[in-house]
């Protein structure tokens, strides 16, 4: 089932999101569902605060459905090291739309998280999939990628997104 996609500055994105607890039903339909808003908007990930619900789940698909292996369902992500040089490039996201940025991050990354089968998995990731899992993980902390510009930079964002509101034309964009 696709899910409506929350924009900024809805205040849902920024509300604490809640570990799951106990993998059940209702956490693999929202693993589902936002397969398919994923894929119906042809983003690169997407994470459970985006389609309205608080929980510590994300998905990522660097492939943007292109290879069935690259979806990554993935609940309570920690971040257990970042390092590498800065990899610096463009950004977007799902709930940001239009607005692509260059945001420098960590190129690698390790992030342990856990599986629909409830078992622990450790995945090291560098480059794109480094980054789009920094992403994800972000916003389970509240945090869109407009926050990590410098604050110039930002108001330009937000100024460009208060006009495009204002004038209704304001749609999906990719993360
Ligand atoms: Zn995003």
């Amino acid at each position: 089932m696709i899910l409506d996609i929350k924009t900024f500055p809805d205040e849902v994105l920024r509300k604490k999101n809640e570990p799951v607890s106990v993998v059940d039903d209702s956490v693999k339909k929202l693993l589902d569902d936002m397969v398919d808003t994923m894929r119906s908007a042809k983003g690169v990930g997407l994470a459970a605060p985006q389609v309205g619900v608080n929980k510590r789940v994300i998905i990522v698909d660097i492939s943007a459905g292109e290879d069935p292996d690259s979806l990554m369902r993935i609940i309570n992500p920690e971040i257990l090291e970042l390092s590498g040089e800065p990899d610096v490039n463009e950004e977007g996201c799902l709930s940001v739309p239009g607005e692509y940025e260059v945001v420098a991050r960590p190129s690698k990354a390790v992030i342990k998280y856990l599986k629909e089968n409830g078992s622990e998995e450790i995945v090291k990731a560098d480059g794109f999939l480094a980054r789009a899992l920094q992403h994800e993980i972000d916003h389970l902390n509240g945090v869109l990628f407009i926050d990590r510009l410098s604050m110039s930079k930002r108001e330009t964002v937000k100024k460009r997104i208060r006009k495009r509101i204002s004038i209704g034309d304001y749609v999906a964009g990719r993360g």
